[in-house]
């Protein structure tokens, strides 16, 4: 059995009842979990595990295997208390769909142009693209169309595409369908303003930075 992720079920929970359902070393697994395990460039939660901090926490299929102190005394069968640090959660939700929405938004409007990299912290996202010219070109259409989405606190539907192969997108209606397996917020208004920024990264290869405003 692998555990059931509430992480996308209610990605807003900040505790989770749950039961350890093995412990090797530092390794634990539980049936289900709020900690998010880095995956589609959206960091790992920090959280805690019965009290015990997550060092990390690793994708291995449809399992999440978290790495505990050593020390930690945790047996199968025991009962845990989840906890995640939810201000980080929250910036990363509000910077990852900053992220979706520009990244949508470069594939409608130039032609959908490669996307080389992504990456998605509590500080700032980043979308990289294949582009052979300064990408802040974009940013007069980028930054007024973001706000407008923003601005229309627009419903986001997250959904299962595939409930057994655990795949996953978000829609809002009239803009976009997306296959993404993160934790989404519920409504576009929740970004608040973001700023971006032009980074060149190598020849041809342009970085645009978000940032929570
Ligand atoms: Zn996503």
């Amino acid at each position: 059995m692998y555990v059931e992720k509430i992480f996308w079920a209610d990605p807003y929970l900040t505790e989770l009842a749950a039961k350890v359902t093995s412990a090797a070393g530092g390794s634990v697994t539980v049936d289900k979990t709020i900690a998010y395990a880095f995956s589609g460039g959206q960091e790992s939660d920090y959280g805690t595990i019965g009290g015990h901090p997550i060092l990390k926490a690793e994708k291995a299929g449809k399992q999440i295997v978290y790495t505990l102190a050593a020390t930690h005394g945790l047996r199968a069968g025991d009962d845990v208390l989840i906890t995640i640090d939810w201000e980080r959660r929250y910036k990363i939700m509000k910077l990852h769909f900053a992220a979706e929405i520009v990244l949508e938004l470069m594939y409608q409007h130039y032609g959908h142009p490669e996307k080389i990299g992504a990456h998605i912290g509590e500080d700032k996202a980043r979308v990289d693209f294949a582009w052979p010219r300064n990408i802040a070109e974009t940013f007069p259409f980028l930054a007024r169309e973001v706000q407008r989405l923003i601005g229309g606190n627009l419903a986001i539907a997250s959904e299962f595409t595939d409930k057994e192969q655990e795949f996953r997108h978000w829609a809002i209606e009239g803009f976009a369908r997306v296959p993404c397996g993160g934790t989404h917020l519920r409504a576009t208004g929740e970004i608040g303003a973001v700023a971006l920024k032009r980074n060149n990264i190598g020849r041809g290869k342009e970085r645009i930075e978000i940032t929570l405003a």
